[in-house]
């Protein structure tokens, strides 16, 4: 089934490494991108993938049936319950959506109370991903964050009072500053909550970013990188220690608590995106919306697709897309379902420039399937490269 995408691009603040596609709040600005997103919603119904002449494709029914909704951004949790809910009711007037959904909200700890979380709920969000960051005060600081660690677990709290029993929470690593110590106390923090899933990302920081700068004038820095390989490891035995399993590079959770909607980016899937810049991907199409806010508003408001760099995937590519996503999962790659979608014997075709990372004690593979050891992951950019 399909996940749909949908993109917020709105924030109280930027943050100084943010790289996202995103903007400064805006009330007005906010009204009339929500009506841009429903009617775009809306008129997927009535059009076939965005190129032309269409694609024949007599498996995939249009708009066919979806099974998770995904509000990412920006931060969605600045659009109000009932603009939520006027989405998801758009999605379910379009798309044949599952009684058994799965409806994430991304959410910042200081945009969200007991009150609002309670509408979300009502609204038919099912699912929170609290965008925590840390589990530090100096941390967050360093970060431009709004809110503080207080903030943070309020917010968990009130989650889980409203009545959510699906809540993640996202942390970054390799912060400046930060110690190998300093960044385990917000894991172990993190499991002292007991969330249900948990993302981890690696601070990136980008050329253009004003956090370089504050770096800069601060002198603040970067661990070395072997700190950082000992924080991704040591964070994850604890995590597992604690009943959160690794499913992904990235990914922890307890059990039945995988992101369903993210497993479609892993799993070979298809989803379409709404909203400025956003991605879809579908039955070998790919393409993406315009990115700029206004430019969206103003396109889909008369009455024209926001679809831009629409691409037909050759077979070769959408083959390294399954196998290099493949690779993110600790499950691996299943061999024979690329056999069977592909025709391709993965080992056959790759196996001479995998060999040395199975040697290495990066890649390991048994029978059909192949998967990184938890040494691998940490250098899984050069392992997937053999596919692309
Ligand atoms: S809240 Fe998230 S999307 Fe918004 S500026 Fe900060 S990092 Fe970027």
């Amino acid at each position: 089934m399909l996940g749909l995408y949908v993109h917020v691009p709105f924030c109280s603040a930027i943050c100084n490494y943010c790289n996202f596609n995103r903007g400064l709040f805006d009330a007005a600005l906010k009204l009339r991108y929500v009506d841009a997103i429903v009617r775009e919603i809306r008129t997927h119904g009535e059009r076939r993938i965005p190129i032309s002449p269409p694609i024949p494709n007599p498996q995939s029914p249009f708009p066919g049936p979806a099974d998770t909704i995904y509000f990412g951004g920006g931060t969605p949790s600045l659009l109000d319950p009932d603009e939520i809910a006027r989405i998801i009711g758009a999605c379910e007037q379009t798309f044949e959506v599952a009684r058994d959904r799965e409806v994430t909200l991304e959410a910042n700890p200081e945009s969200i109370d007991a009150t609002r979380l309670a509408a979300y709920r009502e609204a038919g969000v099912n699912r929170l991903s609290i965008g925590v960051q840390s589990f530090r005060d100096d941390e967050l600081r360093r970060l431009s964050r709004l809110h503080d660690v207080d903030r943070a677990v309020a917010a968990f709290h009130a989650a889980r009072a409203a009545g959510f029993d699906n809540v993640s929470l996202d942390l970054m690593m390799w912060l400046p500053q930060q110690s190998v110590s300093e960044w385990l106390e917000s894991i172990d923090a993190a499991i002292a909550l007991a969330p249900d899933h948990l993302s981890l990302y690696l601070l990136e920081v980008y050329p253009n970013a004003p956090l370089k700068d504050d770096m800069a004038r601060a002198r603040w820095s970067q661990a070395p990188d072997d700190d950082a390989a000992a924080m991704y490891l040591e964070a994850m035995e604890r995590l597992e220690h604690a009943g959160l399993l690794q499913y992904e590079i990235s990914n922890v959770a307890r059990a039945g608590r995988r992101s369903r909607h993210n497993l479609k980016y892993w799993t070979d899937g298809g989803w379409l995106g709404f909203g400025c810049g956003a991605h879809s991907t579908r039955d070998g199409v790919r393409w993406k919306n315009i990115s700029s806010t206004m430019d969206y508003i103003e396109t889909v408001s008369r009455g024209a697709s926001p679809a831009v760099d629409v691409r037909c995937l050759t077979s070769d590519e959408r083959l390294g897309d399954a196998l290099f996503t493949g690779l993110r999962l600790v499950d691996g790659i299943d061999g024979n379902a690329i056999q069977t979608r592909y025709g391709i014997d993965v080992w056959q075709r790759f196996g001479r420039d995998l060999e040395r990372f199975c040697d290495a004690g990066l890649l390991r593979r048994d029978g059909a399937r192949l998967w990184l050891t938890r040494r691998g992951m940490l250098l899984a950019h050069e392992v997937m490269a053999v596919f692309v």
